[in-house]
């Protein structure tokens, strides 16, 4: 879902900037049917509801075939959604609307907000009539239906705005955030005529403040708070010493008990932040929260954030300087697509298709190693002695395995789900316990999975530079 929000924006964005920026007619017309085409996305939500609850009682039903209707219902409503989203922005020309006619192309952001408003706001109500029957999003709480009281059918029931509130924090914010700051400088820049130098300059420094402000950012929109327990944040002191972590601290981040999960948020060291949310901590016994926190670690130690990084930015920086070498991948590509036949293509598409092509699969692949290698140091303690080692990693297994299975009891549904960033519980677990019955297998997997990536690494890097060579 996360994937798809981030693309719908980012598609919306780059079909407005190729606009052809001339008036269009018809702008009653026009608004009416934009109107008429996002009020159909909460209106399809209100038709699943209300045939989801007359048909049967949904929550009476085993949870695997829960999990299946309610995944048929998600997949139908989010393809609806992202046609509307597209007729919005290409069939009705709202972008148009607001940029030309309405003249507030040279407004700094209020044209973007405008045009993803309708959007944006069509999701927001979907989830809002989803309260009743949807579950929380991926890694999170139960159905709101298996609480002691049942839900309540008020629109305005504050139960059902902080469903909706997470939801639109984990999955818009995160997406608009990064846009919200790269649209700004576009715009900002657009008014002020510079040198590309000084533009370039005025990117990088963005960037850079973004990356090292991220988890201060990310607490701000999120309702990050520190830990008031004095044993638990001594303990996490302790770990952190342990671990040689390099942190600004660990966090609570408050969900209402909305979501059960731990992440690293931030790449610079100091400004760095582990974060756990209130289901988790309070959810999960001490010493399965420190087997998940050693699974973090892990991505940390593992420097598993900058490798993501240099895989997303590597062909983009062999484009830019090639570019400054006065070579143009452009007009390279360009005229080895003319020798077989193809004219007319615009070589952006191309490339810009190559590298979304790149990024998923490359992304997807990195990340579920990264999963698997971020809980073989989970189970691993480099610090013990060689004869007490095998007890270590035998305990520390069963700490984690521990964990995952509470994650399953708790969400089912998450068991096989295997994502396009993240394998599933069922797999993660099967290595594990691999590991735990064959400890001499540990050294061997870790050092395999390290040279897979560094072997990828170099692969992409004599692609792009074949690229730009040949
Ligand atoms: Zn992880």
């Amino acid at each position: 879902m996360n994937l798809l929000v981030g693309l719908v924006i980012v598609v919306c964005l780059v079909v407005c900037e190729l606009d052809s920026q001339s008036a269009v007619e018809d702008v009653w017309t026009r608004i009416v049917a934009m109107l008429f085409v996002s009020l159909s996305v909460p209106g399809l939500a209100v038709f699943q509801t209300l045939v989801l609850n007359k048909r049967m009682e949904l929550w009476d039903l085993p949870a695997t075939e829960q999990e299946m209707t309610l995944k048929r219902l998600s997949a139908c409503h989010s393809a609806v959604w992202l046609v509307a989203s597209l007729m919005i922005v290409c069939a009705v020309e709202w972008p148009t609307v607001v940029r030309s006619n309405w003249g507030l192309d040279d407004w700094p952001l209020i044209d973007e907000v405008l045009i993803l408003l309708p959007i944006v706001l069509s999701l927001v109500a979907s989830w809002a009539i989803f309260y009743d029957v949807q579950r929380s999003p991926s890694g999170s709480g139960g159905c709101p239906c298996n609480n002691d009281s049942p839900p309540s059918r008020r629109i305005l029931d504050p139960k059902r705005i902080a469903f909706v509130a997470i939801r639109f924090r984990v999955y818009f914010l995160m997406s608009l955030l990064p846009l919200t700051v790269l649209v700004l400088c576009r715009d900002v820049n657009a008014m002020n005529e510079t040198s590309p130098i000084v533009t370039a300059a005025g990117y990088l420094a963005t960037t850079v403040l973004v990356l090292v402000g991220f988890p201060f950012i990310l607490g701000l929109l999120w309702n990050v708070q520190p830990i008031h327990d004095e044993q638990l944040t001594s303990d996490l002191t302790k770990f952190c010493k342990d671990n040689r972590l390099r942190l600004a601290g660990v966090r609570v981040w408050h969900t209402g008990d909305q979501i059960s999960n731990a992440l690293v948020a931030g790449i610079v060291p100091w400004f760095r932040r582990i974060i756990l949310t209130d289901g988790m901590l309070n959810r999960f016994p001490q010493h399965e929260l420190f087997a998940i926190l050693r699974h973090e670690a892990g991505h940390i130690r593992l420097c598993h954030l900058p490798i993501r990084m240099g895989f997303v930015l590597l062909p983009l920086l062999v484009l830019a300087v090639a570019e400054q070498m006065g070579i143009s991948v452009n007009h390279k590509l360009n005229s080895a697509l003319l020798t077989i036949g193809i004219t007319g293509q615009p070589d952006w598409l191309i490339i810009s298709t190559f590298y979304a092509v790149f990024l998923i699969a490359s992304l997807s692949w990195l990340s579920k190693k990264m999963e698997f290698e971020a809980d073989l140091y989970a189970v691993s303690d480099p610090t013990e002695c060689q004869d007490r080692k095998s007890d270590t990693l035998n305990q520390r297994a069963n700490e984690l395995l521990d964990a995952l299975l509470r994650f399953a009891s708790h969400f089912p549904e998450q068991l096989d789900r295997s994502t396009l960033m993240h394998p599933s519980l069922r797999q993660r677990m099967q290595r594990i316990i691999l590991v735990r019955d064959n400890p001499h297998l540990l050294k061997r997997m870790q050092y395999a999975w390290r040279n897979q990536q560094l072997n990828f690494f170099l692969v992409l890097l004599a692609v792009c530079l074949a690229a730009v060579i040949i």
